[in-house]
């Protein structure tokens, strides 16, 4: 009977060793793994592999050719869609505004894009301020990235070319002359709305302006207004993108879109 309960005690000495342990001076060997650097690299999927342009400004393989110089099909008429831009080509180089006729809008629609666009100034210098070399890009169909020839020509500064129309001045003044060619490399960020239609994210940009930074991934702070302060219109999806007709001769050529 003696040794049986001496058995039953180095039994249950024996179960209880692993708690004991716990609370011996010894701290439990918890280690990590050691890191090996395979452990931190991600492989699936494979990023997609595009051609980029062979020089800056050169669409690349992915990107949506909105305007080659040849053909205004991307684009109808801002007046009445179901017809054709109004804006005439030029040597099958680039397109000209039409002054009176109305802006042209995008086929297609887009949210978040990267878009490049160049430009130029009418050739003959007119006007002053905002009359001169006045268009702009309207990123769905609402928020006006400006187009100005803004080339020794004063105006207010949330006005002038490269500003998020009286929302937002350009860091820089990065203009050329009215005989050179611009060029605006964006990537825009749609506003979010929730689903009950109130607004979750306003809108943001980042322009390059002739390869300059002017715009640091700003917030858009809402409808572009001439008169008035900006709010954000109603909840809205993807949009056209439209090119304003401001009575000037602005011209426009390799026009080019990444949807994000
Ligand atoms: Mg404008």
């Amino acid at each position: 009977m003696k040794s049986k309960i001496i058995s039953l005690y180095v039994i249950a000495l024996g179960a209880a060793t692993p708690l004991l342990a716990q609370y011996s001076d010894k701290p439990p060997d918890v280690s990590p793994m050691p890191m090996k650097p395979e452990m931190t690299e991600i492989w699936e999927p494979q990023v997609k592999i595009i051609t980029p342009g062979k020089s800056l400004g050169e669409a690349p393989s992915d990107a949506i050719i909105l305007f080659d110089g040849k053909t205004l099909d991307q684009w109808v008429s801002q007046k009445d869609p179901s017809k054709p831009a109004p804006w005439k080509i030029v040597n099958n180089d680039h397109m000209e505004v039409v002054p009176g006729s109305g802006g042209i809008q995008t086929k297609m629609q887009f949210g978040d894009c990267q878009l490049h666009i160049e430009f130029s100034a009418p050739d003959v210098v007119e006007s002053v301020g905002q009359g001169r070399g006045n268009s702009g890009v309207f990123f769905q169909n609402r928020y006006e990235l400006q187009i100005l020839d803004s080339y020794n020509n004063r105006t207010y500064r949330n006005g002038q070319a490269g500003s998020i129309y009286k929302d937002h001045a350009p860091l820089v003044n990065a203009m050329r002359g009215p005989l050179e060619w611009n060029t605006y490399d964006v990537i825009y960020t749609a506003p979010r709305f929730r689903a009950d239609g109130s607004l979750d994210a306003p809108a943001r940009i980042t322009v390059l302006h002739n390869g300059v930074l002017i715009q640091n991934n700003v917030t858009i702070n809402g409808l572009t207004l001439y008169v008035g302060l900006h709010t954000y219109p109603a909840a809205h999806g993807e949009d056209v993108i439209s090119l304003q007709d401001h009575g000037n001769k602005t011209q426009f050529r390799n026009i080019w879109l990444r949807k994000l």
